[in-house]
């Protein structure tokens, strides 16, 4: 099978002609139909997340078609679609798997960084970590909703009740999640790069009510922020912008360093606050949510062999809306 290999952080990926993966007890076999391109595949291959699983094939928002089984697999059959996500195993047994916590598994296994993912023509993953894809649902369109579209609406609900919120960088994950929480009747003002009109514009397309430069002070004192874009001096800025007892949560796996602000910025019981990971009720929940919005994505589509023009793009911010690997 054709993949794109990591070999070393901080490298090209490669493309390898590789023999396809067996699937080991309690796993599938997939044949990738497509594969979303995250942010988090980004900080993987420049370094920012210690220790991937070398040489690494990264890629965790797989749609893809079970062609195998391993032994005692049986919760799939051949020819089923599949999504596979971040969260590719956990322990079953630490104090967070057995809080329902199983995002904070201290021993849990992620696709596409200390598992292989799906930047290539197969894979294999564990069935008690896949959703079922309905069959009328698009391969492209359904990926980014398998990381960007869970964690996003992981990160959405941590933010609270509030019906005014911001959103700081409006890529992939924001653009799915602005339409999930304006179908819930919210007001989410969309803050981008000063230079990137694009961005604003999906984001009024998309349900926005208000979409400025970041650093813009917004028409209305916000209840909660979220904050997808990996900049934290965007912290103090979300802070200043959101009302006593509202929460900023950050989002992503990686942020650069949050710089020091005045306690003001977070006195009256502010917030800060991360989202890790993703348990398997979230992806269930909002795999049911998504159709009912109906939740639309915007892509741009490479070939496999394109993935490192792909990472480039999202890195210099030349994309609008998310990635999609087709092998
Ligand atoms: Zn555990
Ligand atoms: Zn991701």
């Amino acid at each position: 099978m054709r993949a794109m290999v990591l070999d070393a952080p901080g490298r090209p990926l490669r493309l390898a002609d590789l023999p396809s993966p067996t699937p080991g007890p309690g796993q599938v076999l997939l044949e990738v139909l497509a594969c979303g391109v995250c942010r988090t595949d980004l900080h993987v291959v420049d370094g920012e997340l210690p220790n991937p699983a070398l040489p690494l094939i990264p890629g965790h928002e797989v749609v893809g078609r079970v062609t195998g089984l391993g032994e005692g697999a049986t919760r799939f059959r051949i020819g089923a679609r599949v999504g596979v996500p971040w969260l590719g195993w956990t322990c079953g047994i630490c104090a967070a798997c057995r809080s329902g916590r199983e995002n904070l598994c201290q021993e849990a296994g992620f696709t596409g960084y200390t598992l292989n993912g799906g930047y290539a023509e197969a894979m294999v993953a564990d069935q008690r970590y896949c959703f079922p894809i309905s069959e009328g649902a698009d391969d492209v369109a359904t990926a980014p909703l398998l990381c960007a579209g869970l964690i996003g609406y992981r990160a959405l609900r941590l933010a609270g009740e509030g019906t005014r919120l911001g959103f700081w960088g409006f890529g992939a994950a924001a653009h799915i999640i602005a339409q999930v929480a304006a179908w819930q009747g919210r007001q989410v003002h969309a803050f981008t790069r000063p230079a990137d009109e694009a961005a604003r514009r999906m984001a009024l397309d998309l349900g926005c009510v208000w979409a400025g430069a970041s650093g813009d002070a917004p028409p209305e004192e916000l209840d909660a922020g979220i904050i997808f874009a990996p900049v934290g001096a965007l912290v103090p800025e979300a802070l200043s912008r959101i009302a006593k007892g509202g929460t900023v949560v950050c989002a992503g796996i990686h942020m650069s360093d949050i710089p020091g602000f005045p306690y003001r910025l977070l006195w009256g019981e502010r917030m800060v606050r991360s989202v890790a990971n993703l348990t398997r009720r979230d992806g269930e929940e909002f795999l049911a949510l998504a159709p009912q919005v109906p939740v639309r994505t915007v892509t741009t589509v490479y070939d496999l062999e394109q993935a490192n023009r792909a990472l480039a793009d999202l890195r210099e911010g030349r994309l609008t809306g998310a990635a999609v690997l087709l092998p």
